[in-house]
């Protein structure tokens, strides 16, 4: 190559490689920039991020594992093993974390085909584990899976372009009473609808206000309205908290549902006592 053509192309390289460095710091700075401060943690934790889809991939797989890294990093909270490898939820290697983060899974059940798998993830929970799940994770799974969840994808009306109004039916509840100071808002991200869903079961912390005009141009197919989005429940002596929200890759990085997902994590890792009790749904707010 002759000197003249590298000295003309190479500002063009450098920049693509800066370019390239950028966006995929952005991503992971926004996160960090958004990212709450908490009180120091009583522990650090151990948590296990299993992010494999089993069908449909969704684009913020990548960035709902950042996210997590920056939430133990800033937090304190937890160490974060990212992993594809379903030999981390056999009976002697669960053990080793104290909570498991679903992160958009899809049909789970194809990949958790072993009776003995199932029931090692099953057991490990009602014996104290905690579960995280993000968005999808709540898409397919086997009977106790879904039973654990506490509901199982059933389509999505309101789709990821849209921006619905979102109720937040607990406010003065730990989990989301910093959540636009515990009021209704607005959000960008595709919101499933559930079967297999029993309010009575879990506590519901938020849902598609369903008094919204908006929200209301879509059909739901349940026949109740009720339309939960957030929730925490006890399983055994475990703990589980399901966010339904984690389609677009921006929720991972806003402020108002980050300072909700903390404190999930909080709840699932034992640093906070929180009611689940079931509570009836409440009028759905403006
Ligand atoms: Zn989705």
């Amino acid at each position: 190559m002759k000197k003249s053509l590298l000295l003309a192309i190479l500002p063009v390289l450098a920049l693509g490689v800066f370019a390239a460095s950028e966006k995929k710091l952005s991503e992971r700075d926004l996160v960090l920039a958004n990212m709450p401060k908490i009180e120091a943690p009583k522990k650090k934790h151990q948590i296990l991020c299993f992010s494999k889809p089993y069908g449909f991939r969704h684009g913020s797989i990548e960035i709902g594992e950042t996210m997590l890294k920056v939430m133990g990093e800033k937090t304190g909270l937890f160490e974060v093993t990212v992993s594809e490898d379903l030999a981390n939820f056999e009976p002697g290697n669960i053990k080793k974390f104290d909570a498991i983060c679903f992160n958009n899974n899809t049909h789970i059940q194809k990949g958790f085909k072993d009776e003995a798998l199932r029931e090692s993830l099953i057991s490990y929970v009602k014996n104290g584990g905690g579960v995280f799940a993000i968005h999808s994770a709540t898409d397919g799974g086997w009977p106790e899976y879904v039973d654990m969840i506490g509901g199982n994808f059933n389509g999505h009306p309101w789709g990821a372009g849209g921006t619905w109004d979102i109720a937040n039916e607990d406010p003065k509840h730990p989990i989301v009473k910093g959540v636009h100071e515990g009021k209704g808002f607005k959000l960008k991200d595709e919101l499933y609808q559930y079967k297999d869903f029993d309010r009575s079961k879990q506590r519901v912390l938020m849902a598609l206000d369903m008094k919204s005009e908006v929200n209301g141009k879509k059909k739901g197919n349940r026949k109740d309205n009720d339309y939960a989005l957030a929730w925490v429940k006890e399983y055994g002596k475990g703990r589980v908290f399901v966010s339904a929200f984690g389609h677009n890759k921006e929720v991972f990085y806003n402020p108002e549902i980050l300072k909700m997902w903390v404190e999930g994590f909080r709840y699932i890792l034992g640093e906070t006592e929180v009611e689940t009790a079931s509570i009836s749904k409440p009028d759905s707010k403006k």
